[in-house]
């Protein structure tokens, strides 16, 4: 199986992207993670991202692409695959699947949620000041308000989680993901998940849409 997960911030991708490569015994593979594994061991493309993220750039698509391709090359991928965080773009899923020829991306599953569902769960969002632990207002509240279960400290909203910065990166979001989803439509791989469901639900119906 060579699966294209693609979700927004906020709706547990990476809890599903690990357990549909477990039930599929197929290796889960973030772009993130080899990004940072990457550039830990220093290795010359590690150090060529590097040199982007340093001055605060985005690292380019080719770098991305060659770091995935090189990962997808060894072994383990033989039987399959679970990219998670790549492709990201139309550019990232056309050389996917050039370097995938004669065969391509066999399913591009999407957990899809409306923009206005996601500027409020991912508003929703408190960190504790003390030691870090996140918690959620609606889905994942601390025992007390305010208070972090762990620690008693201090729960506040990260400049990050405010609704203005939340509402751009949902729009950077949406304007990435609607050609790569456009992509996969057209070549006839794209399979939509209901991602208003509770995480349990998704990852059911990410299954069931497996088993067909
Ligand atoms: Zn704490």
């Amino acid at each position: 199986m060579r699966i294209v997960l693609m979700g927004p911030p906020g709706a547990g991708k990476g809890t599903q992207a690990a357990a549909i490569a477990g039930h599929l015994g197929v290796p889960h593979i973030a772009s993130g993670n080899l990004l940072r594994e990457h550039r830990a061991s220093g290795t010359p493309l590690g150090k060529q991202a590097g040199s982007y993220m340093e001055k605060g750039l985005l690292v380019p698509d080719q770098v991305v692409i060659n770091m995935v391709l090189k990962r997808l090359r060894r072994d383990d991928c033989q039987r399959g695959f679970l990219l998670d965080g790549f492709p990201r773009t139309g550019e990232q899923a056309e050389a996917l699947d050039k370097a995938l020829a004669p065969r391509g991306v066999q399913l591009a599953l999407n957990i899809a949620v409306p923009a206005d569902e996601l500027v409020h769960r991912l508003t929703g969002r408190l960190t504790c000041r003390s030691c870090q632990t996140p918690y959620h207002q609606v889905t994942n509240p601390p025992k007390a308000p305010g208070r972090c279960d762990l620690c008693g400290g201090e729960l506040f909203q990260r400049d990050d989680d405010k609704p203005e910065p939340v509402r751009k990166r949902v729009e950077v979001y949406e304007r990435q993901t609607a050609p790569l989803v456009a992509y996969y439509r057209r070549k006839g791989v794209l399979r939509q998940v209901d991602g208003k469901q509770s995480i349990q639900k998704v990852q059911e119906e990410v299954l069931s849409k497996l088993a067909r």
